[in-house]
């Protein structure tokens, strides 16, 4: 991996980021997909050539439905036609894309998608014995004493994996070659969810020793933290951290803050503790500047992040990192690239009518949507390409404003949309 700055504005910076044979352009936008038919509308973007949108984030237990048969179709050797042109096509989309496999082990504490982990046999037994206990745990007991359950035996699960080397060298081993057989460019090991300075030690353990195994895989090794929100405004657990990583050794370093949402009244105090940690991130980049930092389900947050710390930003395909069960057949809302927030889609009609029966947004992607008569499939994956194309304009801007040493125009952009306290995040000059 190499880091190379193209233009600096104070705490800002532009890169080229070069991972193995893919080179990326920072700040860049990695959408994550969890489905084929997200798969294949970012095949659709990334052909096209949008500038910003060269890359994706997959999570471990999705990654067999989202990639696996589109590999194993590719590395068969097929006789008819049609067949060796999808086949085609998608080696020359991974050529193009920088795939990033998430181990996401944060899932072994938290509830969703449990069952995901326990249907793929490819995954390591460790962890689908966990689940497949969790599972059935929950089965035979009430969800009081299941829940306290729970939080002793992650808690168990970790410790031991902490102080059984084998078990735990052969765990990251196993994830590595994992991530490996679905193309990642980054080697993310498996780590805790922080919620304690304890899970914060194991975190690091897990990723000093990572270090080591990754060696020989012929692939760059991230350094990976996944924090539950609230250790945000723990200064003790964050000084650790930044301790940590100004004296560490990964050149690329990735954070998650799990389902952090700033926009949300009350969140004052963690505001000013994100504020924080771009700042100091900011700060590592200005010391180490062949590192490069990223950020996994970033929501709203991805654009001041963008332009003040991460070289990546990632979220969800439709902007929502939050666990929800969205009924399928329902119009999902529409990103708006001014206000920076969802428009429910009953407003849609209105905004459309009001701007020359056209979607407020420059994408000829969406210069043929009618909403008036798009059916829920369609306007799904529409709103989601117009998402990630968005989010790929804005790594754009933030680009350009760093180029002609701007970036304070990202607060105007911030001030005049509905997303406007987060202008809090970008410092003055
Ligand atoms: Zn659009």
């Amino acid at each position: 991996m190499s880091v190379s700055e193209i233009e600096r504005d104070r705490y800002a910076r532009a890169a080229t980021i070069t991972l193995g044979e893919k080179r990326i352009d920072s700040p860049h936008f990695l959408t994550r997909i969890s489905n084929p038919d997200e798969l294949r509308s970012l095949e659709q973007l990334v052909m096209e050539g949008s500038p910003r949108v060269q890359g994706c984030v997959v999570r471990l237990f999705d990654a067999k439905n989202v990639l696996g048969s589109s590999i194993a179709d590719m590395t068969q050797t097929r006789v008819d036609a049609l067949s060796k042109y999808v086949g085609s096509r998608f080696r020359e989309f991974l050529d193009k894309v920088t795939v990033v496999i998430d181990p996401a082990t944060e899932y072994l504490f938290y509830e969703h998608h449990l069952s995901k982990w326990v249907n793929d046999r490819a995954l390591p037994r460790l962890v689908t014995d966990y689940a497949r206990a969790r599972i059935n745990k929950k089965e035979r007991v009430d969800s009081y004493e299941y829940d306290n359950w729970k939080i002793a035996n992650h808690t168990l699960f970790w410790n031991k994996l902490s102080h059984d080397a084998a078990s735990r060298n052969r765990l990251i081993g196993e994830v590595f070659d994992l991530e490996l057989s679905y193309r990642s460019s980054l080697l993310l090991p498996p780590v805790p969810v922080i919620r304690t300075s304890r899970d914060l030690e194991i975190a690091i353990q897990f990723n000093e020793i990572a270090q080591a195994i990754s060696a020989g895989r012929n692939t760059e090794c991230a350094g990976y933290f996944i924090m539950q929100k609230g250790v945000l405004d723990d200064d003790g657990i964050i000084d650790t951290l930044f301790r940590y990583l100004s004296n560490s050794s990964q050149r690329m370093v990735v954070l998650k803050f799990k389902y952090l949402d700033l926009v949300k009244a009350g969140s004052v105090r963690q505001l000013i503790a994100y504020r924080n940690i771009l700042q100091q991130i900011s700060f590592l980049k200005e010391t180490f500047r062949d590192r490069a930092y990223m950020v996994l389900e970033n929501g709203y947050q991805v654009f001041p992040s963008a332009t003040v710390a991460f070289d990546l930003v990632s979220t969800h395909m439709t902007g929502f990192d939050k666990d929800s069960e969205f009924g399928h057949g329902e119009y999902g809302s529409w990103f708006d690239p001014e206000l920076m927030v969802h428009m429910p889609f009953k407003d849609m009609k209105e905004i459309y009518e009001n701007n020359q029966n056209r979607l407020p947004c420059a994408h000829d992607e969406c210069a043929d949507v009618d909403v008036n008569t798009i059916d829920a499939n369609s306007w799904n994956t529409s709103r989601r390409k117009h998402y990630v194309l968005t989010m790929g304009d804005y790594m754009t801007m933030i680009a350009n404003a760093i180029k002609t040493k701007r970036t304070d125009l990202a607060i105007d952009k911030l001030i005049n949309s509905d997303i406007s306290r987060l202008k809090k995040l970008i410092p003055r000059s």
